[in-house]
């Protein structure tokens, strides 16, 4: 049973300065893009803004374009933009991919990159109506005191969904934050932590302004996952791949994970593959480090064993096939994984 959607103010700020002075005089305010995340947040009750700040009338969050050597995607792009996009297609084809995988195609009319980088965590226990949730005693993440997940635990394991997240991270990318104290630029991967209940680094104030994407010519990257729903889920389990081959051998690789834990993260100790070829030996290898490092918890219907492995699966064989797609000649027009091109506009 879900309640009837609480009242709200909407402010429609036409400038960063204007956005940031709206979120300032009302700390409970909160920021609303695509609002296909927040909308059905508030119509169960897990957030109550009294105040909407709807970023999407600001120029300086909008648009795509080449900024020296480097892509600059603003926060209030689509994901439907994202995934026609021919500078995306050129030059981060990943993130097309990965984009082309969230939610459904009316979702991704209106849902954003800010939105899909910023997203709250999930966890069956939490993503429920309020009459549920407070038959369950509510839990640690919002007006209650246990974790149903880690009983004993005295923090929040709700996994981060996000599909975005992983693609951006192997290529390297950054955000651009502004806030009361002025613009900063964090590595992506900074931007989140491992804290279910607190995800972000983000400060109150803040918002992400646009993501960076530096060159990168000479890498090939694609996104999978697994989800329960094939045409319109969040992932289970979610790998980006960026990898460059040098004849036999890997000359670069990275590997980086979404749903199955507080935080997407990149991969550890990849680098150790570099110089040799993509064995049955070098993939057992990332299969075990990959098992190592992700930590899915019972946040979902699906058993977190499950997860674990079929994170592991996803990466094999991306990494197997993108080295044997490395070795071809560059696809006419791209595609989802054709080599990124020299930041040309
Ligand atoms: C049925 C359904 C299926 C879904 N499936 C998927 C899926 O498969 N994969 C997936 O990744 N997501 C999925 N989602 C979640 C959501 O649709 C997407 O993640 C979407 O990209 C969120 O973007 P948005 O612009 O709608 O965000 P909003 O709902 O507007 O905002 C989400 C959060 O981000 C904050 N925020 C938004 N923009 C900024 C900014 N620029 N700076 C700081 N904070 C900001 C908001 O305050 C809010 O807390 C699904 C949602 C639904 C309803
Ligand atoms: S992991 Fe625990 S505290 Fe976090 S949302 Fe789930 S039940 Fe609540």
């Amino acid at each position: 049973m879900t309640a009837a959607m609480p009242g709200f103010r909407l402010v429609t700020p036409r400038s960063l300065a204007e956005a940031l002075a709206a979120r300032a005089a009302d700390p409970l305010a909160r920021f609303l893009a695509g609002g296909t995340d927040l909308l059905p947040a508030m119509a169960r009750g897990l957030v109550e803004p009294e105040t909407l700040i709807d970023i999407g009338m600001i120029a300086e969050l909008a648009g795509i374009a080449v900024d020296g050597d480097r892509l600059r995607i603003g926060a209030a792009t689509t994901l439907a933009r994202l995934q026609a996009d021919a500078l995306v297609a050129r030059h981060a084809p990943v993130l097309a991919s990965a984009a082309a995988t969230v939610a459904g195609p009316q979702h991704r009319t209106a849902a954003t990159v800010g939105g899909n980088l910023c997203l709250d965590t999930r966890c069956v226990f939490y993503n429920q109506s309020q009459w549920w949730r407070r038959a369950n005693g509510f839990c640690l993440k919002r007006e209650g005191t246990v974790c149903h997940v880690a009983p004993t635990g005295t923090r929040c394991h709700a996994a981060f969904s996000g599909d975005l997240a992983p693609a951006a991270m192997v290529l390297d990318a950054s955000v651009e934050i502004a806030g009361p104290g002025g613009r900063r630029i964090a590595k992506l991967c900074e931007l989140y932590r491992d804290d279910g209940a607190a995800p972000l680094c983000l400060g109150d104030e803040e918002l992400l302004v646009a993501l960076h994407v530096p060159a990168a010519s000479g890498w090939i990257a694609d996104y999978a996952k697994s989800r329960v729903r094939g045409a319109i889920d969040f992932p289970l389990a979610g790998v980006a791949v960026a990898l460059r081959r040098s004849g036999d051998t890997l000359a670069g690789l990275r590997v980086a994970l979404t749903g199955t834990g507080s935080r997407p993260f990149r991969l550890a100790g990849t680098d150790a593959e570099i110089g040799h070829g993509v064995d049955d030996a070098a993939l057992e290898r990332l299969d075990k480090l990959v098992q190592k490092q992700v930590s899915p918890m019972r946040s979902t219907m699906t058993p977190a064993h499950y997860r674990r492995r079929v994170a592991a699966a996803l990466t094999r064989r991306l990494v197997r096939r993108l080295f044997a797609e490395a070795a071809q000649p560059p696809m006419r027009g791209g595609g989802a994984t054709a080599p990124q091109s020299e930041m040309k506009p």
